[in-house]
């Protein structure tokens, strides 16, 4: 059986409504009522479901001039179409009508086709339009929809060929967790407002799309030079309310170059710019180009494969000795993953370290490598070797991901090992991202008997106030700090000073990329405890480690 739509009679006279009612029950399911305010409160019961309304004008308690204006204040029901019935053939009734926001009229008395076929069409009429709005409108920015949003692009395109144009894409890149934080009505606030400062960015004249969740697309003529794109856009992420500081916008642009392009295609390149500087603190702003391309090319090309290399052992690990400056010889070592492709060949990790980062796979190699670390320990105490330790080291996301401090325990029992056989060292911006968690994990993993390196020390987000707050043992000063700082007395004399500091609060200090005996004399003056770099040993393959062990004192 077919649903009968719903219509609504507003009219006093109660013979009126009968007369109506019986024109019409045939089609529709018909709902009265006796004046302008039982009107209202049946529509909100009703809602969109009322198809149409037939509404006379001279009603009490609520006329029907009066009920026009109330309805247009109602949003969504303000949509409904309304045939207003007039006394006879009154232009006078007709006009007001129409200009109270009523869709149609017809005479009194009834004619019961014309009403029928009036009905029919009004309806037939709303509900096309409301799908072909629901077709090219995002319900919810008031932005086209991705199919309508590649139409249009079309047209300008072609319309337009002297124009240069590009396609910016943005991603809100927090969004999840602000949906989580303040709830769905609020992230869809926070989309609605995304919408309106595209709008604003990129002017009236550009054309803009909701293309998923959280991503908003747009063809703006490129009148702008690349510099100024991205100061705007950065400007416009400072200047947001405290409470959107945590969501960040990352935009992607993509120029037209060439118009036989996909429009489709055209998008996907505005995004991968976008997604490439995903969770780059201070970058907003990213240019589609070939460079890109490969590179994403590339990413995906190891993200298909990684499993299986990993399965298949092709990470292996390197160790680069560190030097104990106090006691003249060797101090242990770092463990440092290699990747032998069987047909790329030989990879460093800042190959693919940064993406497995991004892609998540990072705890899976991770547990990996220290796994191969354990094992090698536990040969060498078997063979009678000295006992040094080796520091493996531990990113980001195996802090977030993983249960560290279950992962590792169980893992040197495993091996008869102790803790402090293994060294952790843990990235400085770890402590950056979220220092409760990182202070967390490092204590217990301190008390179980891991000996903490704060890694890459003086590189980026230094926090002296770190140093106070957390427990560790280690201090590693980064690479860039030895290479920059110890030029110039100035510099020299903050080396000084931290190294003083760290060994205030109890700590070592392990100076790496150490390349120069120049470098080492001044780090041994300034008492720093250890040094790793080339000028004492690069990273080696662990059997050639093994020679310098034996013989270790
Ligand atoms: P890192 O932990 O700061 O490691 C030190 C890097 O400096 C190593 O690069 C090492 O080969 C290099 N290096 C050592 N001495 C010198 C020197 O005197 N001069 C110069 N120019 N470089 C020196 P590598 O092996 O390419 O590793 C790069 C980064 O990749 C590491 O930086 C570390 O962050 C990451 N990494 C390496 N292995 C692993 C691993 O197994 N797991 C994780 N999560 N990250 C790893
Ligand atoms: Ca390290
Ligand atoms: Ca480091």
């Amino acid at each position: 059986m077919k649903l009968k739509k719903h219509i609504l009679i507003v009219e006093d006279n109660e013979l009126n409504r009968a007369i109506l009612h019986d024109i019409l029950e045939d089609e529709y399911d018909v709902l009265e009522a006796e004046n302008g305010q039982v009107a209202l409160d049946i529509l909100k019961e009703y809602k969109e479901n009322i198809s149409l309304i037939l509404l006379d004008v001279m009603m009490p308690v609520m006329d029907g001039y009066t009920f026009l204006d109330r309805l247009k204040e109602e949003g969504e029901l303000s949509l409904i179409p309304v045939i207003v019935m007039t006394q006879g053939d009154s232009e006078e009734d007709e006009i007001s009508a129409l200009s109270h926001g009523a869709t149609d009229f017809v005479p009194k008395p009834y004619r019961p086709r014309v009403i029928l076929h009036r009905a029919a069409s009004l309806i037939k009429f709303r509900e096309t339009a409301a799908l072909i709005n629901q077709f090219q409108y995002d319900q919810l920015t008031g932005l086209y929809s991705k199919e309508f949003f590649y139409r249009k692009v079309r047209e300008k395109l072609e319309e337009n060929p002297e124009k240069e144009y590009c396609i910016i894409s943005t991603n809100v890149e927090n969004f999840k967790l602000y949906n989580d934080a303040f709830g769905r009505r609020a992230g869809d606030l926070l989309l609605q407002e995304g919408a309106r400062d595209i709008i604003k960015t990129v002017g009236n004249d550009s054309i803009s799309g909701r293309y998923g969740a959280d991503r908003f697309m747009v063809l703006a003529e490129k009148n702008w030079e690349e510099k100024e794109l991205e100061f705007y856009f950065t400007d416009a992420v400072e200047n947001r309310p405290e409470k959107l500081k945590n969501v960040i916008l990352k935009w992607g642009v993509y120029e037209i170059t060439d118009r036989t392009v996909p429009v489709d295609q055209m998008c996907d390149r505005a995004l991968l710019a976008a997604d490439s500087i995903k969770g780059k603190y201070n970058q907003h702003v990213a240019f589609y180009d070939d460079t890109l391309r490969e590179k994403l090319l590339r990413e995906k090309a190891i993200t298909d494969i990684m499993d299986t290399a990993l399965v298949e052992g092709q990470f292996i690990v390197y160790l680069q000795p560190k030097y104990d400056l106090k006691k003249d010889c060797m101090a242990g070592a770092e463990a440092l993953v290699r990747w032998i492709h069987p047909e790329w060949g030989f990879m460093s990790p800042g190959e693919f370290i940064p993406l497995f980062e991004k892609n998540g796979f990072i705890p899976n190699l991770d547990q990996n490598i220290w796994r191969q670390v354990c094992a090698k320990i536990r040969e060498w105490k078997k063979k009678g070797y000295p006992s040094l330790p080796v520091s493996v080291n531990v990113s980001r996301a195996d802090v977030y991901q993983l249960d560290l401090e279950k992962v590792l325990v169980e893992l040197t029992k495993e091996y008869g090992i102790h803790p402090s056989e293994l060294h952790l060292e843990i990235t400085e911006s770890a402590y950056a991202e979220d220092p409760s968690r990182i202070i967390h994990t490092v204590n217990r993993l301190r008390d179980q008997g891991f000996i903490i390196e704060m890694d890459d020390f003086g590189s980026g987000y230094s926090s002296l106030n770190m140093l106070n707050q957390m427990r560790m043992d280690i201090l590693k000063l980064d690479m860039m700090f030895i290479r920059n700082e110890m030029k110039k007395p100035m510099e020299q004399s903050i080396l000084r000073y931290i190294i003083d500091m760290s060994h205030g609060l109890g700590l070592r200090v392990v100076a790496e990329g150490v390349e120069t005996l120049e470098q080492l004399e001044r780090l041994r003056a300034f008492g720093c405890d250890y040094i790793q770099g080339y000028y004492y040993a690069k990273p080696m393959p662990i059997a050639e480690y093994e020679e310098l062990l034996k013989v270790a004192k």
